[in-house]
């Protein structure tokens, strides 16, 4: 194993990042989130619908976390790039494949920054009449939120700071880092 990947503090491209959710702390929260979940639906057989790439490690943690019967289903939008903030536009990369006509929908997303991913897929989804859709997130910035988004399950409210690993990137990589790390302020 590479050493840094185990370690406290890793640096990336001379920038420092700190440990700020360890993975103890994110297996025990996604197992709640599971739980929740699975009582909510109670009847139903959602489909979690999850968003490339960030999401994958979160969303293979929480389903195997649900103890109801479920579908699973992916949408791609377009990233920030190597940018550490929003663009501000989203563009869909990959479709759906699933007709969620009358169905329960579960959009599980990494992380909610300014919530426009969250309003552009509600769109995008609600057009396809889904009978209901709900938004799980692991991560939630609210101090970055400019849109009137609902979240319905939220893993851990952050500060307003990047982000990686457990799925989430710099620059395409450390998606595969175990625990959540920060961006160190000096
Ligand atoms: P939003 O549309 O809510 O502004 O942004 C959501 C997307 O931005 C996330 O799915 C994620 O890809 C990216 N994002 C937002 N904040 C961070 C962060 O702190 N770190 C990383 N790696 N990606 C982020």
């Amino acid at each position: 194993m590479i050493s840094s990947y185990n370690t406290r503090e890793i640096t990336v491209n001379g920038e420092k990042f700190e440990i700020l959710i360890d993975e103890a702390e994110i297996q025990k929260r996604v197992v709640e989130l599971g739980e929740q979940i699975s009582n909510d639906y109670q009847g139903s057989i959602p489909i979690f619908i999850g968003v490339l790439n960030g999401s994958v490690i979160f969303f293979a943690d929480l389903i195997r976390n649900i103890s109801i019967n479920c579908e699973v289903d992916f949408l791609k939008l377009s990233s920030y790039g190597d940018a550490k903030i929003s663009s501000g536009n989203v563009k869909l990369i990959k479709e759906l494949n699933a007709d969620i006509k009358d169905r329960d929908v579960v959009i599980v997303e990494d992380i909610v920054d300014t919530g426009l991913s969250i309003v552009y897929m509600k769109g995008l989804l609600k057009s396809q009449n889904p009978k209901s859709i709900k938004v799980v997130t692991l991560l939630h910035k609210p101090e970055a939120t400019k849109y009137d988004i609902k979240l319905d399950y939220v893993g851990f409210q952050i500060p307003n700071i990047f982000v990686i690993g457990y799925g989430l990137d710099h620059s395409q990589k450390y998606r595969n880092l175990r625990s959540i790390y920060a961006l160190k302020s000096t």
